[in-house]
């Protein structure tokens, strides 16, 4: 069975670096931390300092909740029409909307509110400043609960010049929406966005993703990095191992619908490690591995095996990595975008799991 290795003192360390530069953090833990394993990371996150946790899923807010006790802070990105359940683990709930507040006004009273400005994202929240002034006044006529306001950037993580404009438009909003209210916490940024920019003077958090588990949200070769100092580790290694030797004469294929056909007379390595297993194709299909440190050719990606470069030293048991220090996910954002969908299709009903504390 081929390995992951999920390197819970990478993350951490990558925690405690992150505070040093961030204002306050709330943690993104959306989709069992990133697939990570959510009761770890809200527990490690919680060791080092970071009591603000934001999810997009009111069962994860419960774990969040059972996991740290009263004092964290849970933070319900999604709408929600369960009142009940965020009233019973007192989670902050998102305004989806000025006709949501007024329809659930009854339910929402005892509850604490965040204000979302949509900005170019429109997933919820205020289409536009005059919603946002109208949420507001609606709050303060009717003694609600009003702690936040935060928005998201949707072109963050891209260098097309979208981000600036955007990102002028929030801030603009934001000045006028402090102009009548003293909102508690107010959060804009993301990863991408705290690594461009630093953080911006009228927030008072960061609202960290992928930085914070361990890969930059753009390939690093591509981009410069603002945050110069900041050192930040790799949270997983993947590796399966030569299961066989084949030897090919030259024009014999190999693998599906004879997806490698031999150069040369050469012995080629199975592997047991394939797409099944979650690693993306876009990261296997004609790129390397390392096998006894020398970077490999990949030369045809199966479900649940790669037919890879070997050389004479090569042996039947040898690993073959296909993520660790050297081949970080940030290394392949240019092939499959962001890092989160590799982290998300991890399939850990068919790799070996080795925690590492
Ligand atoms: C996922 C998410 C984040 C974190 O994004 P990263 O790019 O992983 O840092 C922040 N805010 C919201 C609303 C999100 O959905």
């Amino acid at each position: 069975m081929a390995t992951i290795e999920l390197n819970y003192n990478n993350i951490r360390q990558n925690a405690i670096n992150l505070k040093e530069q961030a204002q306050d953090i709330i943690a993104v833990v959306k989709n069992n931390a990133y697939n990570l394993d959510l009761r770890e990371c809200v527990k490690l996150y919680s060791e080092v300092g970071i009591n603000y946790f934001a999810t997009t899923k009111e069962e994860e807010c419960k774990v969040i909740r059972e996991t740290l006790g009263k004092e964290a802070n849970i933070f319900l990105l999604n709408p929600t029409y369960d009142f009940a359940l965020a009233r019973e683990y007192n989670i902050e709930i998102n305004i989806a909307s000025l006709e949501y507040l007024k329809e659930n006004i009854e339910k929402l009273k005892d509850l604490t509110l965040q204000l979302e400005f949509a900005g170019s994202m429109r997933r919820a929240g205020a289409k536009n400043l005059e919603e946002v002034l109208e949420i507001i006044a609606f709050c303060k006529e009717n003694d609600l609960k009003l702690k936040g306001f935060w928005s998201h950037f949707s072109f963050a993580d891209e260098f097309d010049g979208f981000y600036e404009k955007e990102k002028e438009l929030v801030l603009n909003v934001l000045d006028e929406a402090l102009k009548n209210y003293d909102f508690e916490v107010v959060h804009l940024q993301n990863s991408a966005s705290f690594l461009r920019d630093g953080v911006f003077e009228k927030t008072t958090h960061q609202r960290l993703g992928i930085i914070l588990y361990g890969a930059m949200p753009y390939d690093v070769n591509v981009n410069l990095v603002a945050l110069e100092n900041l050192v930040i580790k790799n949270p997983i290694t993947v590796y399966g191992e030569i299961i066989n030797i084949v030897k090919l004469n030259k024009g014999e294929c190999i693998g599906y619908s004879n997806s490698y056909i031999a150069d040369v007379d050469k012995k080629v390595g199975i592997v047991n490690i394939g797409y099944g297993d979650g690693i993306l194709r876009d990261r296997l299909k004609g790129k390397t591995c390392i096998i006894n440190g020398k970077n490999r050719n990949i030369y045809s990606t199966m479900m649940s095996h790669l037919v890879v470069e070997i050389g004479e030293e090569e042996q039947i048991g040898d690993r073959v990595y296909v993520y660790d220090d050297k081949q970080q996910l940030h290394d392949y954002t240019k092939y499959f975008g962001p890092n989160s969908v590799q982290l998300a299709a991890l399939n850990y009903d068919s790799l070996k799991v080795k925690k590492i504390y």
